[in-house]
């Protein structure tokens, strides 16, 4: 049963004061796809939006297996222990489609989960990328406004989701195995490209000679691609969440990467916002053509027509893009 909406106030205020309770329902009315709320959390987002901006935004990815959630608690407990406040939003693309979840068990971050100074919230998946998308920069800011300076987005790192959250973050963590080498481990080169830096875990153990290995050439495989605008230069560390062994130079190195950010910081995030803007009119552009009366009544005989090669895909886009007028 849905619960009552509450006042805009109630939720700009509550979500001001850090209340974990009305934060999640802010963020549950973000995340309606039902018209009647559309209006009511465009006008919550406005109100917190001055708010909204002072905090750290990392990305982490990296593929199923390579310890995320892990690595994500022992990260988090390192920084709430440092008086931090912390907010981990969860994207996880299969969840939708196969019913199951790669990341989704409730085990996944016990204590983290547990500590006051923590906010975990797996983010909505929505019917597309775009919307998904959306919903987590969304909520992002709402979690800023709550209070917490840092914002973690999590990505199963095998998809297109990556590059929609390299979008909304300022420091981008590729977590990677070593050893496993090959074809680095089904994450694509674009991914790799888009790292800020890559932490090679689980050294620990019998494993740590490999992971030195694997350091060494993730290194050289970074050097290839082209600096960053900014200058920064990609960097590659070992770390252990089981005996937090490199743990502590995570968090130096993001304190080094937003020293090197100070000056860019403002220009990335302008620009991030300006692509959000373009991003927002492709996806509402896309939502409205799909549903026009018209369209959906053509969509699937034109969609045959296709098939069959008796019409062009381009003549037939046009076509529908008139019906849609
Ligand atoms: P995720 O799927 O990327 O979220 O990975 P998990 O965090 O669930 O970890 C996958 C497996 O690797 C689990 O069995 C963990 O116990 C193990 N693991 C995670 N981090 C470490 C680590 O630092 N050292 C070792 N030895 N094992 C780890």
């Amino acid at each position: 049963p849905r619960r009552k909406r509450l006042a805009i106030s109630e939720y700009v205020e509550g979500v001001l004061s850090g209340n974990k309770v009305i934060l999640s329902r802010a963020i549950t009315l973000i995340e309606s796809r039902l018209d009647s709320d559309f209006d009511l959390a465009e006008q919550v987002l406005e109100q917190i939006l001055p708010h909204t901006g002072q905090s750290k935004r990392i990305g982490i990815t990296g593929v199923p297996g390579v310890g995320k959630s892990t690595f994500i608690e022992s990260l988090g407990l390192l920084l709430a222990e440092k008086d931090h406040q912390l907010a981990i939003l969860t994207i996880d693309p299969s969840s939708q489609r196969s019913g199951g979840s790669i990341l989704g068990d409730k085990t996944r971050m016990e204590k983290l989960s547990h500590h006051p100074n923590a906010f975990i919230r797996p983010s909505a998946t929505g019917n597309s990328l775009g919307g998904v998308a959306n919903k987590t920069r969304e909520t992002m800011l709402l979690c800023e406004a709550a209070g917490y300076d840092h914002i973690l987005i999590e990505t199963v790192g095998v998809g297109q989701s990556e590059v929609a959250v390299k979008g909304m973050v300022d420091f981008f963590l590729l977590l990677m195995l070593a050893g496993a080498g090959d074809e680095l481990q089904g994450i694509k080169k674009g991914i790799m490209e888009m790292a800020d830096a890559i932490a090679i875990t689980k050294a620990d153990q019998d494993n740590i000679a490999a992971c030195n290995r694997a350091k060494g050439e993730y290194k050289n495989a970074l050097h290839l691609f082209p600096p960053s605008e900014t200058g920064w230069q990609p960097e590659v560390l070992t770390c252990s969440a089981l005996t937090h062994d490199g743990m502590e130079s995570i968090t130096d190195l993001i304190q080094k990467y937003y020293s090197h950010m100070d000056t860019h910081l403002h220009e990335l995030r302008k620009q991030q916002n300006i692509s959000w803007l373009h991003e927002n009119i492709s996806f509402l552009l896309q939502q409205n053509f799909y549903s026009t009366p018209a369209v959906k009544h053509q969509i699937k005989i034109i969609e045959s027509q296709v098939g069959k090669g008796s019409i062009t895909p381009q003549a037939a886009a046009r076509q529908l893009l008139e019906l849609a007028h």
